[in-house]
């Protein structure tokens, strides 16, 4: 993947808010509570090793990424802190990440065995960290059934190839203010960790919206902490965050080229936009191929302190703006952040699109050069 470090478009992250965020919410967790800071996808964009060297100076004890290959590529950058894999990870690349001291996502005893029967065959003794995940309502991976959980606690705790390092849930509805399928997660959850006569090292059950809106029924010591890291409220506007969050990235450009669109002559692909008279017409080095989707067309973007509106078609690499006044090329234009008194938030952005603000974040591309203050 090509980055354009030879354009003005960039994603400004502003790492200190990033630890702001983390520190504002510690303090209201738990005491003891530790942090493993969620950066999958890249850091939801912002970029995996920067945001994981931010957090874990910020007092996170760890990391959670995807997939497998986050995690090495984390180990390939000299971080050593505790990393958990959140997926299933195919029990032939397990032992890969038992190697680096990658944590593993478990949810069956039939993984558990085909890796116990596969590690027979190695020649080396680094056991492979295991963290079981416990399906408590989410119905996407992990333990429904009781029995074969306390057959998964076993074998981990009896075979030398498994070390038992965490259990874990996730939440479906955390983010809701209607809380009664929560509650049921929450008590399937206490019977699972209820059953257990020792519990491993890191227990969990809290993300964002857990930690914002449910920290008085934390019971684990570990929060996988997400979305409000990053600044952003994870119900998006349906709870209001009661904490101060600082949304940590500005998407901007600048203008690359400016002309006077005479009345009657039209506008990008598919000609949709006609002017209807004499006016500024300003493209920007920025399309649908670095994240900003084509289905914003039609909205705004912020020049100088003001709104002004996305003319025609978002194209692949290029879009053109309405100015209410001539702009020099070089002008700075915020495409989602602050700009004088105005802001584009992600919610805004995600509103326009028909979706949420993590979608919005993780959509900017690799070709959108970072920049870390
Ligand atoms: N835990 C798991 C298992 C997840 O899949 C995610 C994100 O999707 C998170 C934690 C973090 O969630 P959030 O960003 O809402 O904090």
């Amino acid at each position: 993947m090509i980055t354009g470090r030879l354009r003005n478009t960039e994603y400004v992250i502003d790492l200190q808010a990033l630890q702001d965020n983390i520190r504002a919410q510690r303090t209201a967790l738990p005491t003891g509570s530790k942090i493993l800071a969620v950066v999958k996808a890249n850091a939801y964009g912002h970029g995996l090793l920067a945001v994981s060297q931010a957090a874990l100076r910020a007092g996170a004890t760890g990391m959670c990424v995807a997939i497998l290959d986050e995690a090495l590529e984390l180990r390939d950058s000299g971080v050593e802190a505790m990393t958990l894999v959140l997926g299933i990870t195919p029990v032939e690349e397990a032992n890969v990440a038992a190697e680096a001291g990658v944590s593993l996502t478990v949810g069956s005893v039939d993984w558990l065995e085909q890796y116990h029967r596969l590690a027979q065959q190695f020649t080396w003794q680094k056991p492979l960290k295991v963290h079981l995940g416990i399906d408590s309502g989410m119905g996407r991976i992990g333990f429904t059934d009781l029995d074969e959980f306390h057959r998964a606690v076993k074998m981990v705790e009896q075979n030398p190839e498994f070390e038992f390092e965490g259990v874990f849930t996730h939440f479906a509805t955390a983010d809701s203010a209607d809380d009664q399928y929560f509650e049921k997660q929450v008590h399937r959850w206490q019977e699972f960790i209820g059953s257990l006569d020792q519990l491993p090292p890191y227990v969990h059950m809290a993300n964002s919206a857990t930690g914002l809106w449910h920290r008085d029924q934390i019971t684990a010591n570990t929060v996988r902490m997400g979305i409000s890291m990053y600044g952003y409220n994870p119900s998006g506007r349906e709870l209001k965050a009661n904490l101060p969050l600082k949304p940590i990235g500005t998407l901007k450009t600048t203008i690359c080229f400016v002309k006077q669109l005479k009345a009657g002559r039209s506008v990008s692909y598919g000609a949709t936009y006609t002017a209807a008279k004499d006016e500024w017409l300003a493209t920007l080095p920025i399309g649908y191929a670095d994240g900003y989707p084509r289905s914003l067309t039609g909205f705004k973007v912020l020049v100088d302190g003001h709104y002004c509106d996305i003319a025609g078609r978002v194209c692949m690499d290029q879009m053109m703006v309405r100015l209410p006044k001539y702009y020099p090329v070089g002008t700075p234009v915020v495409l989602m952040g602050k700009s004088g008194n105005l802001a584009i938030t992600a919610e805004d952005l995600a509103d326009k699109v028909g979706t949420i603000n993590y979608e919005i974040l993780t959509n900017i591309s690799n070709r959108v050069h970072r920049v870390y203050h």
